[in-house]
Order: structure tokens, then C-alpha cells, then sequence
């Protein structure tokens, strides 16, 4: 039988670090990832036969459960008539119309297949239509692994980015300006464009102060630069309009990702319909993919929008909101520092004094007991995200019942940590 240790030990004779992606090696926490055999609801089974309470839900692609019967159901039907041609097919028009009339300021959506490649495609929508190249982001907020969006910040105040990875050149993050969360930053006449997560999830859950995002929009329009958010995360989680929908600001542009593929490579980049139009065969500003818009993704993507209405996300914020009180309540029972942050659907448990507003307070919660919360956890039976500047993801899978044992766990856990 295959077994979680002898299989990380496989897998780092041949896969750089044992994973496909990074967090998934445990490296915040210590100890060897579970190899998960296979998903159903909110559990996970690894290959060892220990059943899991998932929080991680594909880092939020999966908000119906893993498995759902309709969305197995669409990928099978899908797959039966051919993976992918090359040529257009009708689901992708569905899936933009289904977006479209969620989202109003996407009169125009192109889609693609990672969140990655979303973000990296509307930096360049914003240059194309702008004609300039600056790009201001906020430290701590993540948009996938492109080379100009991985730029870190010094320290709480604004400066010119660094690299935030070996590999990426100094030429490829010159042109990008990193600036403290939460704080709206003077934006000159030479900027293209501003990108946000309108909530930032990527350095654990921190919400937007008020006036914040009101504020970006406003010193957007001031420099005639375009407004970017990143709702990779909070599109189709926070309600069927997204952050924008649920904050009342509009951007410009509107990256999706996560959500919509239904746990299949799928995103989607959308917006006004002048500046969407750049994007080649109408305009100059390249862009394609062989996979984009595939038949299984959008398959998939179409059928987690049909059972989301507007209950399904009452229900998700509902449960979170229970959830993050019963933590932050039996934490503090047993005397440690705890912060639960939590935005509609999303939560983070943080171990620290204040409430983190950036990601400079973000980075001083205790990531040692975090690590060892995690571990005392998982021995529990529940999957927690393997770092603490990540969000957990409730899916409307998780019964109340559940949550309900998450927390008694959660406080003979935080006991054991004490
Ligand atoms: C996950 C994520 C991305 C990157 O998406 P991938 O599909 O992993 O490339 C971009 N932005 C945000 C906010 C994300 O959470």
C-alpha cells in the first residue's frame, strides 16, 4: 500500500521538492504532506486511509465540495465529446455570458487557464490601452508567479520593487511599485494601472479598511490610470458579484480564477469593453493559449455557477462567520493569542495580539504555534492550510454539525499547544 512518507520520499527523487507547488510541501509547518487518494464533500482521503476535514478545498477552487455529482456529471459529458480542438466552442460563450451578467463590469471576458496567466494578461491590457508601464501593487497581496508580480516591498513604506524571487530579473520588476495594503497611494501620470485583491487572502484574510478601495478608484481616475482587481479568490466566494459586487466599487478590469473552473485549469480576465478590446485579433496587445476556454473547464466552470445563487453564499458567510467565532472563543480558553479574520466566506486563524491590517502586522502573527496548531489538527483529523498567511475555505459541503466538531477539536488542539 502507498503511503504518504514513502511516496514524498518518491517524489523528491523526481519532482524539485516533492510537489507541483510550493505550500504543498509543508515547508511553513515542518513534517510530510499527506498524498490525498481522494476528495467527496468537505473530506479528503489520503493514501493511508486517514479521512480529513478539508479546509483547504483546492485553495478555494472548490466551493461546492470536492466531487460534486453535477460538476462529475458536466466533466463527464464534456469529455465524451472531445478535450479540446482549437477552434471555439459554445460552452466558452455560455461561460462568458454566465459571468458577464454576474459581474456587469465584464463587458467583455477572455478566458484562460490559470490565475496566473489572468493577472499576467491584464498587466498587459492595462500598458496596451495606457500606453504606459508602471504597475502599483500592495505588498503582501499575491497575483500569481508571473516575473513583474513578484515583487516584494521594504518596509512599510512606498519604494521600487525587488525582486521577490531568484530568476526574476530587476529589468522585469522595474516598472512595478509596491506599496503598504490599505493604505491609497499617490499615483502618478506615468502609472498604467493598479492592481488589488479587493480582499487580501494571500497573506492570511485581511479585509479592506473602509474608503480603501473607494479611494484607490478615485486616485485612479485622478491619473487616468486603470483600476485592476484580483478577485482570483474573492470573484464568485464573496457573492455572485465579488468584492466589487459586495463593496461597491468597480474596476476597470477583473481577473477570476479558482471558483469558476470548478477544480478544473480555468480563469478568465474581464472588462470595459474599450480597453478588453486591445487584446488581439481586434487590437495589439497579444494574448492566446491552446488550452484556453476548454471544453472539460468550462464544462465545469458552468456547472458551479448554476448552483450558486445568492442563499448559497448567505449560507457560506453565515457558516465562516460561526466558524471564526467558535475558534477565536475556545483559542483564547486556553490562553493563547488569537485574531480570527474573517470576510464573508473566508477566515483566517491568526496567533497574534492585534488584528493584522497589512502585511507588515500580518507577518508578526506566531508562525511557530501555528505550525504546531496545524500539526495537533491534522492528528485530529481536520486539514487546515499548511501556512498561516493562507485563508481557510468553508465549502457549502461543510455542515454545521461539522464546524460545530471543528471548533471542540480546534480547543482540545489548542490545549495541547499551551
Ligand atoms: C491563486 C491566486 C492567483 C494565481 O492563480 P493560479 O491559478 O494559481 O495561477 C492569483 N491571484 C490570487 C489572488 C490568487 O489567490
Amino acid at each position: 500500500m502507498a503511503d504518504n512518507a514513502g511516496l514524498f520520499a518518491r517524489a523528491n527523487e523526481v519532482i524539485p521538492g516533492g510537489v507541483d507547488s510550493p505550500v504543498r510541501a509543508f515547508g511553513a509547518v515542518g513534517g510530510t504532506p499527506y498524498f490525498v487518494a481522494r476528495g467527496e464533500g468537505m473530506h479528503v482521503w489520503d493514501v493511508e486511509g486517514h479521512r480529513y476535514t478539508d479546509y483547504v478545498q483546492s485553495w478555494g477552487a472548490s466551493i461546492l465540495g470536492h466531487a460534486h455529482p453535477k460538476v462529475i456529471e458536466a466533466v463527464q459529458a464534456a469529455a465524451a465529446d472531445g478535450t479540446s480542438f482549437g477552434a471555439p466552442t459554445e460552452r466558452e460563450v455560455l461561460l462568458a455570458e454566465a459571468i458577464r451578467s454576474r459581474v456587469p463590469s465584464c463587458a467583455r471576458v477572455r478566458l484562460v487557464s490559470s490565475g496566473t496567466e489572468a493577472t499576467m494578461t491584464a498587466l498587459r491590457i492595462a500598458r496596451g490601452f495606457t500606453g504606459r508601464e508602471r504597475i502599483v501593487k500592495f505588498a503582501g497581496c499575491y497575483h500569481g508567479h508571473s516575473d513583474a508580480l513578484l515583487a516584494e516591498a521594504g518596509s512599510g513604506v512606498a519604494t521600487f520593487g525587488l525582486p521577490g524571487s531568484a530568476g526574476v530579473t530587476k529589468a522585469s520588476v522595474a516598472d512595478t511599485i509596491v506599496v503598504p495594503y490599505n493604505v491609497v497611494p499617490d499615483i502618478g501620470d506615468d502609472v498604467a494601472a493598479v492592481i488589488v485583491e479587493p480582499v487580501a487572502a494571500n497573506m492570511g484574510v485581511v479585509a479592506p479598511v473602509p474608503g480603501f478601495l473607494g479611494g484607490l478608484r478615485t486616485a485612479c481616475d485622478a491619473a487616468g490610470a486603470l483600476l485592476i482587481f484580483d478577485e482570483v479568490i474573492t470573484g464568485f466566494r464573496l457573492g455572485l458579484g465579488g468584492a466589487q459586487g459586495a463593496y461597491g466599487v468597480t474596476p476597470d478590469v477583473s481577473c477570476f480564477g479558482k471558483v469558476i473552473g470548478g477544480g478544473l485549469p480555468l480563469a478568465a480576465v474581464g472588462g470595459r469593453v474599450d480597453v478588453m478590446s486591445v487584446l488581439a485579433p481586434d487590437g495589439p496587445v497579444y494574448q492566446a493559449g491552446t488550452l484556453s476556454g476548454n471544453p472539460l473547464a468550462t464544462a465545469a466552470g458552468l456547472a458551479v455557477l448554476d448552483q450558486l445563487d445568492d442563499a448559497a453564499f448567505v449560507q457560506l458567510a453565515g457558516r465562516a462567520e460561526q466558524l471564526g467565532g467558535w475558534l477565536a472563543d475556545v483559542i483564547a480558553e486556553a490562553g493563547l493569542p488569537v485574531q480570527v479574520s474573517v470576510v464573508g466566506p473566508l477566515l483566517t486563524v491568526f496567533f497574534a495580539d492585534g488584528p493584522p491590517v497589512d502585511y507588515a502586522s500580518a507577518k508578526r502573527a506566531d508562525t511557530k504555534l501555528y505550525a504546531r496548531f496545524f500539526h495537533e489538527m491534522l492528528d485530529r483529523g481536520v486539514a487546515l492550510p499548511p501556512s498561516q498567511f493562507e485563508a481557510m475555505f468553508p465549502s457549502l459541503a461543510h455542515t454545521k454539525d461539522e464546524l460545530e466538531r471543528t471548533a471542540d477539536l480546534a480547543a482540545a488542539a489548542a490545549r495541547a499547544c499551551a
